[in-house]
């Protein structure tokens, strides 16, 4: 039953639609249990019923048809329940129900199994047979796994309109469509459907038309010629490394891409009119399919292999034609889980939005957004992007919702918020100059996060104090190589002359976990555990010293430098960084005769292990800043990446709010000043309690700032101390927001609180 289970489910995962993922299940199901019919229920939200969608065993003809109330009929029962219900005289249960068109007559056995994603029912998995019995405890073990497994792919699947092309029968295709994500950058956003396609997996992608097949056929052979051309070039690199074994492999490959029978059903499918990229991978997912099904381990192996070459050749193919397409004047940028690097694809003053299925609220891509002000949604994992690309969508990235085919009403109700944010920002504007004081009288410093070279003109211009985080990783995404000594000096006097005198805090380079350069990728079961931050840079010290060196020599004569050092999680880390700044150092001032000033060097507190040796970590460094992204993520061991638990990451969890306190106590009594640099300091709810925990410097994007601002010169010192001091004891994240927003809700500041 496992192999099946293993079968079923890579069959499911290399299907394209909700029709094909739902036949497959039946089918499968049906043959594995030995049943008469095997079916699945879907519940359609637009009239709130559960639709049969597909059978094996019943009337093709009712697919669509069946609907059931949510607590009609055993299937209604079973959703209702959130149970498996396993009955071997299903017609004599009060609440079954007969739909003649089904012609289920001869059926008495039944099991229903709910199929529950993130603790919606989504459906029920429906197994009946002709003779009273009940299913045996196995069956029904199996039935359940193969819910529990093959929801998420349901639930996927599901958004691409299969459910509501029953649902909307007579009521035209057009229909205004709603999907929910995570609000990640607040705004909304209206322009057309862009992916930066290249790079992208087979299944997703999109179902393309072409009206010239003879251009998607040249395409298509370049692609292939260009591919070969690839496996050649490596076949010669690899030579002196590999087993004759594994050299011959690189032959099956380049066969492989001569192979008639795949190059003319690509053909075939061109000349019905498909583009060259949709029909190479129909094709390709048809042999990895066939592949997966065969008994012989080899040979199922040989479906990466044919996967493999698959993408290989649809990066050329979406490579060409990335070239070929002209870029939108408004884009809503989509992917299935763009990373930060993306904005190195994108010309960003057209950026109007953003959208991933995959990443949270605090993945990399949407602090740069947010940084810059694009509405973004993340983890929209049920959003069609595929069937919607090039339409115009509207995206409301302070809710975490995305339009398609928005009615003209809708559309003007957008317009008309974004008027409205609009006006509330400028009207910050007025707290821009005040000073920086509580109304009794506390002093507070905001400083700015940057990264972005479109970011300065924004954070100059903002009233920060300072520059309390700069990402010297992102300027390194949009290369092709590490940057040389004299690229970086550039980049960074860029930064350090922009702000002089202002103080610029500069952190080593920070990539691994969702921050992969192009040029450096890092394969890893578990990145944000992995190789990240200083242990890369202290495993290559030839990167860190020229990055230190550029840092130091971009600083000659402007004398604003720090240095900041992520993801310390021992002291020796700390002190063999340290020393070889103070290497680079007397390099420069000593052999190469440069006048340098000697930077501040300071640690980032954002592992758990840090927060436990403040103390020893402050009396080595002259500054401490603590990342509460990380340092959430850490300490609530709940991915910041991943859009499944981003309920579960809180920076106001009350042990975050702890761990924060003591931080603090224990800075302040090493005489160590400490900042806060995380995405918490730019939030106006958390920046009261970071106040009252005593923390009286904010780093954040400049977007957040006058916001902050706003807030903080409403409230006093003491008032803050009390809140924090209350919210230390409260027990959950959730009380905390609700207290806080029940304490802070004056009329002057609940604006505030809304996005
Ligand atoms: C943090 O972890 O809070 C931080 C500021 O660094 P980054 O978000 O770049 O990991
Ligand atoms: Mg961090």
């Amino acid at each position: 039953m496992l192999t099946s289970l293993r079968t079923i489910f890579q069959e499911v995962n290399s299907a394209r639609s909700l029709p094909e993922v739902l036949t497959i299940i039946v089918k499968e199901v049906r043959s594995e249990m030995n049943a008469g019919v095997c079916s699945v229920y879907l519940f359609d939200e637009s009239d709130a019923r559960y639709v049969l969608m597909a059978t094996e065993g019943l009337r093709e003809e009712s697919i669509g048809k069946v609907r059931l109330s949510s607590k009609e009929g055993l299937v209604g029962l079973v959703a209702h329940k959130e149970e498996p219900l396993n009955l071997p005289d299903a017609d004599q249960h009060p609440s079954f129900a007969y739909f003649e068109e089904t012609g289920e007559s001869p059926f008495h056995s039944f099991l229903g199994v709910p199929i529950i994603h993130h603790r919606r029912v989504l459906g029920v998995l429906v197994l009946q047979q002709e003779n009273r019995r009940r299913f045996a405890a196995e069956e029904e073990a199996f039935a359940v796994t193969v819910c529990a497994q093959l929801s998420g792919a349901i639930a996927h699947a599901g958004a691409t309109g299969a459910l509501r092309q029953f649902a909307s029968a007579g009521r035209g295709k057009s229909r205004e469509a709603k999907f929910s994500g995570i609000g990640s950058s607040p705004g909304v956003g209206v322009g057309q459907l862009t992916s930066i396609a290249v790079g992208s997996d087979l299944k997703n992608v999109p179902d393309r038309f072409s009206d010239d097949p003879k251009l998607e056929i040249r395409n298509f052979r370049k692609a292939l010629k260009a591919t070969k051309q690839d496996m050649i070039s490596l076949n010669i690199g690899f030579k002196k490394r590999l087993s004759a074994e594994e050299f011959a492999l690189f032959d099956v490959y380049v066969r492989l891409l001569d192979d008639q029978v795949i190059i003319n059903e690509v053909l075939e499918i061109i000349k019905k009119g498909k583009a060259a990229t949709s029909a190479w991978s129909l094709t390709v997912m048809a042999h990895i399919r066939t592949f997966q099904r065969m008994e012989d381990p080899y040979l199922r192996e040989r479906a990466t292999d044919i996967h493999d070459l698959g993408k290989r050749v649809l990066n050329h193919l979406q490579a060409s034609n990335h070239d070929a397409t002209p870029l939108p004047r408004k884009i809503v940028l989509v992917g299935e889980d763009l990373a930060a690097t993306a904005f190195a694809d994108i010309p960003i003053d057209r950026l109007v939005g953003i959208i991933s299925l995959k990443g949270s609220r605090n993945s990399h891509l949407a602090i740069v957004a947010r940084a810059l002000g694009i509405p973004t949604v993340m983890g929209a994992v049920n959003f069609p992007w595929a069937e919607l690309e090039a339409q115009e969508v509207i995206v409301d990235g302070s809710h975490g919702k995305i339009i398609s085919r928005a009615t003209r009403s809708t559309r003007r109700q957008y317009l008309q918020r974004r008027r409205e944010e609009k006006s509330f920002n400028k009207d910050l504007e007025r707290v821009r100059n005040l000073p920086c004081k509580t109304l009794d009288n506390s002093r507070f410093a905001l400083w700015v996060n940057t990264g972005l070279r479109q970011d300065i003109a924004r954070s100059v211009k903002s009233s920060a104090d300072a520059v309390g985080l700069f990402r010297t990783e992102i300027p390194f995404f949009s290369r092709s190589s590490f940057p040389t000594e004299d690229e970086q000096i550039e980049i960074y006097r860029e930064q350090l002359a922009a702000f002089s005198p202002r103080a610029v805090t500069m952190r080593t380079l920070d990539i691994g976990g969702d921050k992969d350069l192009p040029y450096f990728p890092i394969e890893e079961e578990n990145p944000f555990l992995g190789w990240r931050g200083i242990r890369i840079s202290l495993d290559h010290p030839e990167i860190f010293l020229v990055q230190i060196r550029a840092m130091l020599r971009a600083s000659e004569g402007i004398d604003n430098l720090r240095i900041m050092l992520p993801m310390i999680s021992n002291l020796p880390e700390l002190t063999s960084a340290q020393k070889l700044i103070d290497r680079a150092y007397s390099e420069l001032t000593q052999e190469e005769g440069y006048q340098i000033k000697r930077p501040l060097i300071g640690a980032m507190v954002e592992v758990p292990a840090a927060v436990y040796q403040v103390k020893e970590i402050a009396r080595r460094v002259d500054f401490l800043s603590v990342g509460t992204n990380d340092l959430t993520q850490y300490l609530l061991a709940v991915d910041r990446n991943n859009e499944r638990v981003a309920d579960l990451y809180h920076h106001l969890h009350p042990s975050v709010l702890i761990a924060l306190m003591n931080i603090f106590k224990q800075a302040s009594s090493s005489g160590c000043h400490v900042s806060i640099c995380g995405e918490m300091a730019g939030d106006p709810l958390s920046a009261v309690l970071l106040v009252g925990l005593g923390y009286d410097t904010l780093s954040m994007s400049a977007g957040s700032l006058l916001r902050v601002k706003s807030m903080l010169l409403n409230i006093t010192k003491t008032e803050a101390r009390v809140l924090a001091r209350k919210a230390l004891k409260m027990d959950s994240a959730e009380n905390v927001v609700n207290y806080l927003e029940s304490a802070l809700g004056r009329p002057q500041i609940a604006q505030l609180l809304k996005s």
